[in-house]
Order: C-alpha cells, then sequence, then structure tokens
C-alpha cells in the first residue's frame, strides 16, 4: 500500500502515468509497505497463464525474495523508476523515503533491486546519477550504497509521522532495529537467488 498522501498523474508522453506527492512527506516516511490485499503469483503460475494476462503481470508486478510476481492492489504498480530514487526498500516488505519528498514530486524507486527481468537498455530517468542500463543483478553491485543511504534515514522511522505502519508486517524486527538490539537487514535480503 502506497502512503495515502499520493496520487497518480500522467507524468508525460513517452512514460505514461506515475505516482505524485500530493503533500510534504519527509524523509524516514515509509511510503510504501507490502499488505494483505496484494496479490503473489508464482513463476508457475505466471507461465500457467495465458499470453495477455502474463504480459499485465510482467509489466505491472515486481519479483519478491522469493520468486513471487507480486502485483500491488493499489497505485503503487505504477510507481516509476529513478536512479536516484525518492524511495529504496531495506531488507523488509516496505519502502522508505531516502530523502524528503515534495508537493508535486514524483515518488520512485529503484527497479534494480526489484529483480524484474530482463531489465531494460535505456533509462530515461534524467537523473545526474543514471546508470542507463539497469539490470536485473543491480540489487547485488550497489547494495553497500543503497544500504548505506537506508541506514542514514533508518533511526528516523520511529520519529516522523507513519500513516502506513498498522499494515506494516515485520514490526517486531523493526522495533529491534530502532532498540539497537539487530542491525537493520540489508537491502541485498530483498535479490531472489534461484531464477530460471
Ligand atoms: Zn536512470
Amino acid at each position: 500500500m502506497l502512503h495515502p498522501a499520493t496520487e497518480l498523474r500522467l507524468i508525460g508522453k513517452s512514460l505514461g502515468y506515475g505516482v505524485v506527492a500530493t503533500a510534504f512527506i519527509p524523509r524516514g516516511t515509509i511510503t510504501w509497505v507490502k499488505d494483505d490485499l496484494d496479490q503473489n503469483f508464482t513463476a508457475a503460475a505466471l507461465q500457467a497463464m495465458a499470453l495477455p494476462y502474463r504480459k499485465i503481470l510482467e509489466t505491472y508486478t515486481y519479483v519478491d525474495r522469493e520468486g513471487r510476481h507480486v502485483l500491488c492492489w493499489d497505485i503503487a504498480r505504477f510507481v516509476n523508476h529513478s536512479c536516484d530514487p525518492t524511495s529504496r526498500s531495506p531488507g523488509y516488505d516496505l519502502e522508505v523515503a531516502v530523502r524528503d519528498i515534495q508537493p508535486g514530486e514524483q515518488v520512485t524507486d529503484d527497479y534494480g533491486s526489484l529483480n524484474v527481468l530482463p531489465g531494460f537498455e535505456t533509462c530515461h530517468c534524467d537523473s545526474p546519477r543514471c546508470r542507463r542500463q539497469i539490470h536485473p543483478d543491480d540489487l547485488l553491485r550497489y547494495t553497500d550504497q543503497w544500504d548505506d543511504e537506508l541506514r542514514e534515514v533508518f533511526p528516523l522511522i520511529p520519529q516522523v509521522d507513519q500513516p502506513l505502519w498498522f499494515f506494516v508486517r515485520e514490526k517486531a524486527e523493526l522495533e529491534d532495529v530502532f532498540a539497537g538490539r539487530a542491525p537493520m537487514a540489508s537491502s541485498v535480503r530483498n535479490y531472489y537467488k534461484s531464477r530460471g
């Protein structure tokens, strides 16, 4: 479920729709969390589907650490990629704002962390940090850099308003991190290893 202070907007002809913040969202805010209404499809279930359904799922899903294609029920499925995203995913089923998001700014994440196959060759995110090519194993290459960004904002999570907290399933794990009883789970935990 995406943060409630967001809406779907037409971003441009080539990019299509995207998700835009309707209010200021401070860094450290959980911007998305996997919830009980999101649908999971195993690779076998996907392969058993007719081609038109497969194409829809390949466009609108991400792949979780167990190799399941996850179809978000709300506008989260329209979140666009950026090589300098507003939100990143630590090793939990959620995303955190790694910088302040201004009203009217597009909410983005990094598809390099979503196990998307086959990746894409021509990123047009216009960021100075653009990698141009987005690969399914970017998560392995950039783990340290992405974890550094996340570790910087992680202590802010209990300090800022969290409208999505109710939906977080890994509350106990997160609270262990906030209390200093455990380190933050690395973003690499979300990497799907046994790809076919
Ligand atoms: Zn880019």
